[in-house]
């Protein structure tokens, strides 16, 4: 009789849900794949306190491959996903394709607009490491003005 295969459950995105269904999920059987555009995990709650100059980048940012280390079933990658073919059980990234059995979906969300994109230059986003505004950048927009200010 044949033993069973191994399988492969490829996880996009190393957020919040990618990051703890790595740390959860265990089977001797399965072999994990994480695939995220950024080398580190970012605690986006406090994104806040890095665009208000009370905490800096590397507070809130953990390498993926420093916080799963020791986990020999699960390799990180740092690429860019492009796209999922559901049907050939593909996800397409910028220069290969990875094949899996599982796929875990978890690539977080973008700042809608309600179709107004030109409502972007007023309501700052604030979702990603490269996003936050600077304390200087925010200076002429009243919201973040008065927070950039608020006492210690
Ligand atoms: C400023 C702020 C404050 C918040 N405060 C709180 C709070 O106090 N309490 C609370 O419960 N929640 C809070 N949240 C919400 C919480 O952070 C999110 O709900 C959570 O991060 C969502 O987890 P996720 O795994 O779905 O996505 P994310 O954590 O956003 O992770 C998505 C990952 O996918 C990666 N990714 C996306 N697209 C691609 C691609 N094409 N290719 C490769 N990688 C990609 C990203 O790099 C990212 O690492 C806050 C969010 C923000 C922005």
């Amino acid at each position: 009789m044949n033993a069973p295969s191994n399988k492969t459950i490829v996880v996009l995105g190393g957020g919040f849900g990618g990051l703890e269904f790595c740390r959860s999920f265990r089977h001797p059987r399965a072999r994990i794949i994480l695939i995220d555009r950024q080398n580190h995990h970012l605690f986006q709650p406090l994104l806040y306190q890095v665009a208000t100059a009370g905490l800096a980048m590397p507070d809130i940012a953990k390498p993926l491959r420093s916080i799963l280390s020791g986990r020999e079933h699960i390799q990180v990658l740092m690429k860019e996903v492009r796209a999922v073919n559901i049907e050939e059980r593909r996800v397409d990234l910028d220069d290969c394709a990875i094949a899996y059995d599982h796929l875990v979906l978890a690539l977080g969300a973008v700042n809608h607009y309600f179709g107004h994109p030109e409502w972007r230059h007023h309501a700052i986003g604030l979702n990603g490491a490269s996003s936050p505004p600077s304390s200087s950048s925010v200076e002429g927009r009243p919201g973040w003005r008065w927070r950039a200010r608020w006492p210690s």
